[in-house]
């Protein structure tokens, strides 16, 4: 029976000594403020929103939040992001995605000061991380590498297999693995045998968004298999992409859903605000 990664007690752990860094920065006159824009009414968002806002209040991280009307025309959205770009009490900007099919995310996510973008999704962020330099490094994938740093789980010359590219999880992850020294194959829709890449896993990383996706023939013995997917069944019950109950058995490691990756998502998202605060601050 694998090791189950608690990622609530890791993100629990990061939230209380980021406070301890917030107390000090408030020591010297420095409060760090997040401000969040939704537009639209997206019940998920509504409820990741939330998390978000109750972790700045843990973390003692000043929250904003402007709530745009779905008709918000992409003029009005840019406006609002400049105007918090030039807001020197504002430390990181996070704009909730998605936006309504007539908004074009990419076009505000750039606008946005890449030393505000907190959820490291800036064309500049995104390029250093894949130059291996310092920047703010998109929240899950962060989150997932801050659980192998606290389990000890060295990448180093590790088959590390992804299923899921997308740009705000599998790319990134593929980044930060490689920086680690980790041999790195990304699968995808297309991906003619997912099943041969991710027998050969030594760390097996799914974000489908497909509920038990990956089985336990898919899964190398003593393979560390890390969950992202959050998906819901019509029960209402969370599953993952992975077969928790099977795969389990073969894995040295697991990450449950929920309680592995999500929690330390919005962990690093809170870390990403008081690096902002702090290098805004220097
Ligand atoms: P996404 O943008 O929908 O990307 C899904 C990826 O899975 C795509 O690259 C897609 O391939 C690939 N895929 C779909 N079906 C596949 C198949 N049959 N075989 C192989 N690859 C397949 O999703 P996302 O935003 O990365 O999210 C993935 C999951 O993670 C979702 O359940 C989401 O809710 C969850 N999530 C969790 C957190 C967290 O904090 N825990 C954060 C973000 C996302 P193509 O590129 O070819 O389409």
């Amino acid at each position: 029976m694998a090791v189950i990664i608690d990622g609530k007690e890791v993100a629990k752990k990061t939230r209380e000594e980021l406070k301890k860094e917030v107390d000090v920065l408030k020591q010297n006159g420095i409060t760090p403020k997040l401000t969040v824009i939704m537009v639209g009414d997206n019940p998920a968002s509504k409820v990741y929103i939330k998390q978000k806002s109750k972790a700045c209040n843990d973390v003692g991280v000043e929250y904003e939040e402007y709530f745009l009307d779905t008709k918000t025309t992409q003029k009005e959205l840019l406006e609002l992001i400049e105007k918090l770009n030039k807001d020197k009490s504002v430390n990181g900007i996070l704009l909730q995605s998605p936006l309504p099919p007539h908004l074009d995310i990419s076009e505000a996510f750039r606008t946005i000061d890449y030393r505000k973008d907190v959820d490291g999704f800036h064309p500049m962020n995104v390029g250093k991380l894949v130059l291996g330099q310092d920047t703010f490094i998109s929240c899950t994938p962060y989150g997932i590498m801050r659980l192998f740093e606290n389990y000890k789980i060295d990448l180093c010359g590790k088959n590390v297999v992804i299923i899921g590219r997308s740009n705000i999880v599998g790319k990134p992850l593929v980044q930060c693995c490689l920086n680690n020294n980790a041999t790195v194959t990304i699968c995808h829709s297309k991906t003619k045998d997912v099943k041969e890449a991710s027998k050969n896993a030594d760390v097996l990383v799914a974000a489908i968004g497909k509920p038990k996706f990956v089985k336990a023939d898919m899964v190398k013995d003593g393979a560390i298999v890390i969950d992202v997917g959050i998906n819901r069944l019509d029960t209402g019950k969370i599953v993952g992409d992975v077969d928790f109950e099977a795969v389990s058995q073969k894995a040295s490691y697991i990450t449950p859903v929920p309680g592995g990756v999500g929690p330390m998502t919005v962990a690093m998202l809170m870390n990403n605000v008081v690096k902002a605060a702090k290098e805004q601050n220097k």
